[in-house]
Formats: C-alpha cells, sequence, structure tokens
C-alpha cells in the first residue's frame, strides 16, 4: 500500500485485545501515542478508502470471525497517561476507567468513582455512554478532543448526544483526550466507596470470565415490566443455555462465558436464541449492547416481528 504510515502491523490478531477473546484478524493495525499520529493514520486510512475501527480495552467489543478489513487503531503513549491539574484529571482516551477512579482516589478526587468496575477505557465509555451505579459520565466531564482525518477537536457533554449507551460518535472519531473536574474528598472516604462498590459487583457479576459484560440492553418496554435484560433472560431459561463453547454465565444471564472455544458464531447464535427465547415468552425484542467489529452474518431467526 503506497504512503502507508511506518508501523502498521498486518494480519493482526484482533481476539486478544478483546475480554471476550473471539474473532479474527485485522487487516491492519497501529497503535497512536499522540494525537498528531492519529490524525495521520486517520488521514491514511481516508486515502485509502480504509474502514477505521477503534479498540479500547475491547470490553465491549465482539470481532468477527472472519476478521476486520480495515485499519484497526488503539491508542496508548501520552493518549494512555492520566494528569492532574489540581482538582481537574486529563486523561488519554486510551486511560482505563478502573485506573482513573483508582488514581483520582488517591489525590482525594471525587465524581469518577462509578468507573472502578468498568474495565473499558476513556474513549470506550465516552462512545458507549458508560455507566454503573447512577454516576454519570457527564456530570464531570468537561469535554473530549476528536481527532478525524481531517484533524482535532472540541466537544463537550451538550455536544456528545448521550443517551442510553450511546453518544454521536460516528465510525472515524476517534476519542483522543478527556478533562473531569472532579470534587475535592477525603482519600479514605472515597477509596472505601471504590471497596464497596466492586464488592457490590463480585456478588451481582460473574468474574474472570471471557466476556463482553452485558450483552443486551435493557429494554424500554412496558412488556418488560421493569425487568433487566439479565432477568428476562433468566425467565427465558437462558441461564446457563450454551452453544458451541459460548454459553450464558450462571451467574447473571446477561452475561455471555466463553470457555475458551467459543468462535464468534457461536456466540451471535447464542445471542440469537436468547433474544429468541425473550421474544416468545414477553414480545420484548431485546437490542445488543455489544459492539460489532467486521463484518457478520447475524443468524436465521435474528429478525424478530415486532407485534405490538
Ligand atoms: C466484566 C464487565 C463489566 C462491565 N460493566 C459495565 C458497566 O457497569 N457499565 C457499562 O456501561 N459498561 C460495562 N461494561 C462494558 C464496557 O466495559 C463499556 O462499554 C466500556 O465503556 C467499553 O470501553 P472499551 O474501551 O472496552 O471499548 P471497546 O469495547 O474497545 O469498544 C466499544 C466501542 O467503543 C469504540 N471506542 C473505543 N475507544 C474509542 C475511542 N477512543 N474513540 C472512539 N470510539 C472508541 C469502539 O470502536 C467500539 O465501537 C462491562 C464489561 C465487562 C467485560
Amino acid at each position: 500500500m503506497t504512503g502507508a504510515p511506518e508501523e502498521i502491523e498486518r494480519d493482526f490478531d484482533l481476539s486478544r485485545l478483546t475480554t471476550v477473546r473471539a474473532g479474527g484478524r485485522a487487516a491492519m493495525f497501529a497503535r497512536a501515542g499522540t494525537e498528531e499520529r492519529l490524525v495521520e493514520l486517520l488521514a491514511f486510512a481516508a486515502r485509502e478508502g480504509a474502514r477505521v475501527g477503534v479498540v479500547g480495552s475491547g470490553s465491549n467489543l465482539l470481532v468477527s470471525d472472519d476478521g476486520f478489513n480495515g485499519l484497526a487503531l488503539k491508542l496508548d503513549g501520552d493518549l494512555a497517561r492520566i494528569q492532574r491539574d489540581g482538582d481537574r484529571l486529563l486523561c488519554g482516551a486510551g486511560v482505563r476507567l478502573p485506573s482513573a477512579a483508582a488514581k483520582s482516589a488517591g489525590w482525594g478526587l471525587s465524581g469518577l468513582e462509578f468507573g472502578v468496575n468498568i474495565p473499558g477505557t476513556v474513549g470506550g465509555a465516552v462512545r458507549m455512554n458508560a455507566n454503573a451505579y447512577g454516576g454519570e459520565l457527564a456530570r464531570t466531564l468537561d469535554w473530549v478532543t476528536i481527532c478525524t482525518a481531517s484533524g482535532t477537536g472540541r466537544r463537550t457533554p451538550d455536544e456528545l448526544g448521550f443517551s442510553y449507551r450511546r453518544s454521536n460518535l460516528r465510525d472515524g472519531e476517534v476519542v483522543a483526550r478527556a478533562q473531569f473536574s472532579l470534587e475535592p474528598a477525603d482519600p479514605a472516604a472515597v477509596k472505601a466507596t471504590l471497596a464497596g462498590m466492586r464488592t457490590k459487583r463480585r456478588e451481582a457479576q460473574p468474574s474472570g470470565i471471557k466476556t463482553f459484560g452485558s450483552t443486551f440492553k435493557n429494554p424500554d418496554d412496558p412488556r418488560a415490566e421493569g425487568r433487566s435484560s439479565g432477568q428476562l433472560l433468566d425467565a427465558a431459561g437462558c441461564r446457563g443455555l450454551r452453544v458451541g463453547g459460548a454459553s450464558f454465565s450462571e451467574k447473571h444471564a446477561n452475561f455471555v462465558d466463553n470457555d475458551g472455544t467459543a468462535t464468534t458464531a457461536d456466540i451471535l447464535a447464542l445471542m440469537a436464541e436468547g433474544r429468541r427465547r425473550v421474544h416468545e415468552l414477553t414480545g420484548v425484542v431485546l437490542e445488543p449492547e455489544v459492539q460489532v467489529l467486521g463484518e457478520v452474518e447475524w443468524p436465521v431467526g435474528w429478525d424478530l416481528e415486532e407485534d405490538g
């Protein structure tokens, strides 16, 4: 390929950059440690007509078994560092939320506690509007810088179109940095909050499994009668349901558990069966929370008729 920036790797195994450890390879892969390098890589992809995929911690990502026929990017270097400026935190978008939460606690800063159990990066959290225990990302976020093929710009939370597990970021728009304004607090108190949240999480969700967290979003449908996706899957008999190397966790039915042999096709087939069963039982159509990278064929039966 002409004019390719140095250090682009070819035929790169993406599954190991995801927490569920499934899927294929990227045609091209590169790391960006600065905004300049990121823009250069995005401009290269635009010139080549190549699609761009960003991988944060891969904690909400399912890669096609056929891989991704484009340029996959990961942030590192300066774009994975945390700096403190008084009560403000400047984070590279590649910083992991649990690290940001723990560092802030040590500095006696409150506001990012909700991130302690979300194993994603700041960039992935902005794209997905990640949340837990009612802590809202937008409450402390001042702005993000966003790199595209044509340069770098800034967006405030009001300009990010946040709604449930969504932002208005499009493919090719990469969050590079974020600034948070936090509240001074007693470090011991913030650390105690984090410890409490970790314990609560351990009780409610499986740990140490290969998963991407919530498979489906919680439905906004009166037929769900206030139940979460996990509760609906459970009611539909999906707890422990298995397809190939993938099963719905015995501890939390909305979590897929890869036993180490699952393909993405196994996971998609499992998701389709869970979705079918919930629909049959309640009429609710569950929508995936997990993001797919690359072209996948949804199993036969994925398209369900809405009946009301
Ligand atoms: C055990 C477990 C528990 C979880 N608990 C929670 C929870 O409590 N709350 C919650 O909200 N989520 C939770 N998740 C899901 C996941 O951690 C979040 O969605 C997280 O925000 C994803 O971040 P990531 O960096 O891993 O993104 P990835 O999974 O790598 O990517 C997700 C999407 O974000 C895009 N993206 C990543 N980085 C950038 C960037 N810099 N710029 C633009 N787009 C980007 C990707 O292209 C992709 O579309 C959990 C996941 C696991 C495995």
